[in-house]
């Protein structure tokens, strides 16, 4: 099948390398070199403009910051909805914003076009492995046509609601990585102060109900060995939990937890930069306590 993909940063790379070993690929990149290096890697097709990516596409993924960045690509005479054919899918596995999605899938609407909100989780070792999560929003037909499609990148693809849903529940599903990372960072190294190991506590806590993914995957392979690798944006962590907080100021719902780990967020991707991995936000914990926890 024709397939368009816009968006080749960290995650989006290896979703495309895999969608480009099944299908012709059509690859649009705003800098042009890492969609020509998946383009030498994969035979697929590295073009100019977001229009010529959609040009002749059944389906067009996109995969970007937010979705101001996909309003953007959507735009002007070269952007993608120039492109986009009457009858195609747009799947935007973007972590967006739910609300700012209808919008856009209102207005493709209009000219023919079917939208999935389709964010995705598992990190690029999941997006290398084909063993991504993703939760899509849309509807039931849309849903029918990309799933064939997701299965070159995901295991667990659930269709959650209608569009907005699947950007609703990433930025619910985030704020939970976020809480973990605060409360693991405030308490081993305030363990580590009272003489607790920080390898001891993760065993005890991993071998009992407080275990989450963060204790039991990025905190040992990141933090004990203070490897630091950077394949997700802090900023990218603050943009989600600052979604997930929108959605509950929406509704008027009290959510004092999400809105105070939005606020630390913000404060560390201050202190830190646009750049860092979200695991180095522990580095701040690091420094306030005066402890290391590698070892
Ligand atoms: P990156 O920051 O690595 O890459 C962003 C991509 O978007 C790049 O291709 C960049 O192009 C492009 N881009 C940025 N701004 C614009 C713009 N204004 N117009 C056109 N293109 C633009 O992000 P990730 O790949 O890490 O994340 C993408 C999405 O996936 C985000 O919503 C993120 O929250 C989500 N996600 C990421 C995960 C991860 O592990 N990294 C895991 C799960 C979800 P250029 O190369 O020119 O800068």
């Amino acid at each position: 099948m024709r397939v368009g993909f816009i968006g080749l940063g960290a995650i989006g790379r290896p979703i495309a390398i895999r969608l480009a070993g099944q299908h012709d690929v059509v690859l649009w990149n705003r800098t042009a070199g890492p969609a020509a290096a998946v383009a030498d890697a994969t035979g697929a097709r590295a073009v100019g403009s977001a229009r010529e990516a959609a040009q002749g596409a059944e389906v067009v993924f996109t995969c970007l910051p937010n979705s101001p960045e996909l309003e953007e690509v959507l735009a002007g005479a070269d952007g993608l909805a120039a492109g986009l054919e009457q009858g195609s899918l747009l799947v935007d596995l973007t972590s967006g914003i739910p609300d700012r999605s209808r919008a856009t899938a209102g207005r493709l609407l209009e000219q023919g076009v079917d939208f999935l909100d389709a964010p995705v989780s598992g990190g690029t070792a999941g997006a290398e492995a084909g063993t991504l999560t993703i939760m899509v929003g849309g509807s039931a037909e849309g849903f029918a046509r990309a799933e064939p499609l997701l299965e070159a990148f995901g295991r667990r693809i659930v269709h959650v609601g209608p569009v907005g849903a699947g950007h609703a529940l990433k930025a619910v599903h985030n704020a939970l990585i976020a809480v973990h990372l605060a409360v693991l960072g405030e308490g081993l190294t305030a363990l580590a102060r009272v003489g607790v190991q920080p390898a001891t506590a993760l065993a005890v806590i991993n071998a009992a109900n407080g275990r989450s993914f963060v204790s039991e995957k990025l905190f040992p392979e990141r933090v004990l060995t203070g490897s630091w690798p950077r394949t997700f944006r802090l900023a990218l962590l603050e943009k989600d939990v600052g979604i997930a907080r929108g959605l509950t100021e929406d509704l008027d719902l009290e959510a004092p937890v999400i809105r105070l780990v939005s606020d630390l967020l913000r404060e560390g991707r201050e202190a830190l930069g646009d750049e860092v991995d979200h695991v180095e936000w522990i580095k701040l914990y690091e420094q306030r306590a005066g402890v290391e926890l590698r070892g």
